[in-house]
C-alpha cells in the first residue's frame, strides 16, 4: 500500500506554483535524497536546488525503491513534501464478532446500528464558526487593498486548520470503528451530488463524511475487515423489522410501522443499511487487497517546523 508522508520544506526561492495547482508531482525521476535522507534536490523543473525536510517521520525507515512519487505540496502555512511509498500494510486483530451499520447525519456525525450517536466534535464547530466569520470579513474589505490581503491570508491558515482538525478526526473515528466491527455498512453517497448543494452545514458535512468513508475503507484493509457501500434508496422510509414502506418527511422523527416497530428514525435507517450490508456481502468473498488503492493513506508526518522565509 502506497502512504504519503509529508515532509516540511524549508528553502528561499520557492517553486512558482500556477494560479491554481498547488502541487507538482515526480515519478521516480527529477529528484534526489540526500544520504543522510534529510534534504530532497529537485534536480528537473523547479531550479530551488536542495530543501530540507523538516519533519518527524522518519524516511530512513524506507529504502528508495520504495519511494514511488514524490509530491512537491504548497499550503497556506508552508510548503511540503510528500513521499508515497509503498508498504504492505496489514495488521492482524482478533475478530470483534460484530458488524456495524453507520447513517451520517446533519446535526451528528454519524448514528449506528448499535444505537450510538458520534457527535461532530465541539473544537470542530467551533473552528467552523470562526471560519465563517473570516469569511465574512474578507468580504466587507475593500478589494484589492492590503488588509484584505492579510485577512485572506489568514483566512488560508484558519482553512488548513479546520482540514487538519477534521481530518484527525475522521483518521481516528475510522480507525476505531473498523478496529471493533468485522463488517461496516453504510451508504453509497455520491460526490456529485452533494457538490451540488450549496448549504454551508451540508457541505462540511458531507466533505467530512465522504474522508471518513476514504478512511473506514483504508483501515477495513488494512485489518482485513469487510466494508460494505449500499445504495441510499429508501433506507430511511422502509421499515427494519417488516420492509414495509412507512413515508416520512424530514421532519418525521420516529420510524412507526403497522408491525409494532417504533424506532427512532435514524436507528431505523441504519438497521436497514447493515441488513443491505450484510445481503450484498454474502456471496462476495472478495476484499480488497492493500495494493490496489494508492492515495488513500495520506500519513502527515510533519507538522512542525514552519516556514521561515
Ligand atoms: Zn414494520
Amino acid at each position: 500500500m502506497d502512504s504519503f508522508h509529508n515532509y516540511n520544506c524549508c528553502k528561499k526561492g520557492f517553486p512558482k506554483f500556477k494560479k491554481r495547482g498547488n502541487s507538482v508531482e515526480y515519478k521516480q525521476a527529477g529528484w534526489k535524497l540526500s544520504e543522510d535522507r534529510k534534504y530532497l534536490t529537485l534536480t528537473d523543473g523547479f531550479k530551488i536546488g536542495r530543501l530540507k525536510l523538516v519533519g518527524s517521520c522518519d524516511l530512513n525507515f524506507y529504502q528508495i525503491e520504495q519511494i514511488k512519487r514524490v509530491r512537491l505540496v504548497r499550503r497556506a502555512d508552508g510548503y511540503y513534501a510528500q513521499f508515497c511509498i509503498e508498504v504492505d500494510r496489514t495488521e492482524t486483530i482478533t475478530p470483534s464478532q460484530k458488524a456495524v451499520g453507520l447513517d451520517v447525519g446533519l446535526n451528528h456525525f454519524y448514528t449506528d446500528s448499535q444505537g450510538e450517536v458520534v457527535e461532530n466534535p465541539r473544537y470542530l464547530r467551533k473552528s467552523e464558526r470562526k471560519l465563517k466569520k473570516l469569511q465574512r470579513r474578507v468580504s466587507k474589505r475593500k478589494k484589492g487593498s492590503a488588509n484584505r490581503r492579510k485577512v485572506i491570508k489568514r483566512l488560508a491558515r484558519k482553512h488548513l486548520q479546520v482540514s487538519r482538525q477534521r481530518k484527525d478526526f475522521a483518521v481516528k473515528t475510522a480507525r476505531c470503528v473498523v478496529r471493533s466491527n468485522d463488517l461496516i455498512a453504510y451508504e453509497d453517497l455520491q460526490v456529485r451530488n452533494m457538490v451540488k448543494n450549496h448549504k454551508l452545514a451540508k457541505s462540511i458535512s458531507d466533505a467530512s463524511w465522504s474522508m471518513f468513508r476514504q478512511w473506514v475503507e483504508y483501515f477495513g484493509k488494512v485489518f482485513g475487515k469487510v466494508t460494505v457501500a449500499v445504495p441510499p434508496h429508501y433506507t430511511s422510509q422502509n421499515c427494519s423489522t417488516c420492509g414495509t414502506l412507512v413515508k416520512k418527511t424530514l421532519s418525521t422523527r420516529t420510524h412507526i410501522c403497522k408491525c409494532g416497530c417504533v424506532l427512532d428514525r435514524d436507528l431505523n435507517a441504519v438497521l436497514n443499511i447493515l441488513a443491505i450490508g450484510l445481503k450484498n456481502t454474502v456471496g462476495h468473498t472478495e476484499i480488497s487487497t492493500p495494493l490496489d488503492e494508492s492515495n488513500l493513506c495520506q500519513i502527515d508526518a510533519s507538522r512542525s517546523g514552519k516556514l521561515s522565509r
